[in-house]
């Protein structure tokens, strides 16, 4: 197209990609595959970006802001014919340790900014599984939690200031008073503006951890074990569970030591600054997991916790290991009715042919059911019934599609069961104000 060139023109070879060669390596995320780009634009300055976004409005290119790409719902995939705008260049990052603070642009990878920020005792505790991949940007977008987010909370929470560039090339910078609009850029999935520079909330880092492994013959008891713990008022920084199956792939995989014949693992951490506190903590979860039937190992140092920790992280790469894809849900639902949904979300699964597994942040009530299946022989029609299905189970229980890999297109099928009308009217009404062309990352969370 004649008038890509002219994009390419004003900002040069470098951040105009035009090759099909190039193209082609921008339509994908980690779980799902669109259709390849006519450009991709990698901005260095918030004014590629505004500049950008002006030639795509006047050319009438929808636009797929995109970062890492390690996102599960398809939100940086390209649905349409789009130019994709990767901020992975927009890397500057500065810690200013008197107001405990990180200024990050959006290309920055996640776990840079603790390691920036540890030289001052501080850190940034929102850690995504995929932090050593995700940018801030990517990270803002969707939300993102992590391990850590049933006590230290999700990515929105460490948000004190964004600046951001709307579909006509307006440049925003907010804070979180008045209307919030910050609040409402994070976990807009690209849909509203693209995030172009940030200031980040740090906290110091606490001086104990403390870890156990409890295991447990069946995931209903261990579900029981945290919602008592909990109900106790235990607050663990770090909650984290794996199904049998995951157990199975792991210890396959890559030979942990873990007991195969466990039907749960849960994996907790303790912290805070007072080892005693710290400690009677871990007890609690300890008698917690007793009580529920399971056997405790507790760390003894350092190097044992991060060799229990070795196993939840080895979660994705050993189910690769069983089925090439993988349908990656997200649900949230109400602690109290953990064991009921893990029941239901079992004996649907086995009215297919997949295997099914089942993770995630077990504190948040954050479950993370995995359908694995074949895309070469499987019927993906199928997976996405079961998907449906899974769905609908949390929400028949109070619970929500997503708590962290937002719903860009896999779960936007969903959404007219999730939302009233009313409420899907106020969201199409948001997003018609700041996107009034639709040129935003078109064809995802909102249905048609
Ligand atoms: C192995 C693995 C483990 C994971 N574990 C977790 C986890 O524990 N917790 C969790 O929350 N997620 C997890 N994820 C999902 C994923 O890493 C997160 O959603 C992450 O936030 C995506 O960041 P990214 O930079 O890769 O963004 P991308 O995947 O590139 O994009 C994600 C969304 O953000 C939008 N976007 C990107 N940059 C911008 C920008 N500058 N402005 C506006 N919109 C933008 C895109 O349009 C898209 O909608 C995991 C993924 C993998 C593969």
């Amino acid at each position: 197209m004649a008038a890509l060139e002219s994009l390419r023109q004003a900002l040069g070879p470098r951040k105009v990609l035009l090759d099909l060669a190039d193209r082609i390596l921008y339509r994908y995320d980690a779980i799902d595959t669109g259709v390849t780009p006519l450009a991709v634009v990698l901005p260095e300055t918030t004014q590629d970006v505004v500049e950008t976004l002006r030639f795509a409005q006047r050319a009438g290119i929808p636009v797929v802001p995109r970062g890492s790409a390690s996102g599960l719902s398809g939100g940086a995939v390209p649905v349409t014919e789009a130019i994709v705008l990767a901020t992975n260049r927009m890397t500057r990052l500065k810690i200013d340790p008197e107001r405990r603070v990180a200024y990050a642009q959006p290309g920055v990878v996640t776990a840079r900014v603790s390691e920036a920020a540890a030289p001052y005792g501080l850190y940034y505790p929102p850690d995504p599984a995929s932090y050593r991949q995700s940018t801030i940007g990517g990270n803002l977008a969707e939300n993102a939690g992590g391990p850590q987010c049933f006590k230290k909370g999700v990515t929105g929470d460490y948000v004190l200031e964004l600046e951001f560039v709307t579909a006509d090339g307006a440049v925003h910078r907010v804070g979180r008073e008045a209307y919030d609009i910050a609040g409402l850029l994070i976990g807009s999935e690209g849909t509203l503006g693209v995030i172009t520079d940030s200031v980040l909330r740090l906290e110091p880092r606490p001086r104990y951890t403390r870890t156990l492994m409890g295991v447990f013959a069946e995931l209903e008891a261990l579900a029981e074990a945290v919602a008592r713990a909990v109900r106790q008022g235990a607050v663990p920084a770090k909650m984290e569970f794996m199904d049998r199956r995951c157990v199975r792939a792991v210890e396959e995989a890559f030979a942990l030591g873990l007991p195969t014949e466990a039907g749960a693992l849960l994996l907790v951490d303790t912290d805070g600054d007072d080892l005693e506190v710290v400690e009677e903590e871990l007890e609690w979860m300890a008698e917690a997991c007793r009580a529920a039937g399971g056997v405790v190992r507790v760390a003894r140092d350092a190097a044992e916790a991060a060799e229990l920790w070795r196993a939840r992280r080895a979660v994705s790469p050993a189910l690769g290991r069983i089925r090439p894809q993988r349908m990656n849900e997200d649900i949230v639902v109400p602690r109290s009715k953990l064991p009921a949904v893990v029941r239901e979300i079992l004996a649907a699964a086995e009215r297919y042919p997949f295997p099914l597994v089942l993770f995630g942040h077990i504190g948040d009530g954050n479950l993370h059911p995995n359908i694995l299946y074949d895309p070469r022989v499987d019927d993906t029609r199928a997976v996405m019934e079961l998907a449906h299905e899974i769905a609908r189970i949390a929400l028949q229980h109070g619970g929500v599609l997503s708590g962290e890999h937002g719903i860009g297109t896999m779960k936007r099928p969903f959404m007219r069961e999730a939302l009233d009308e009313t409420t899907l009217g106020v969201l199409r009404d948001l997003k018609r104000a700041l996107d009034p062309e639709g040129l935003l990352n078109p064809g995802k969370v909102l249905p048609d």
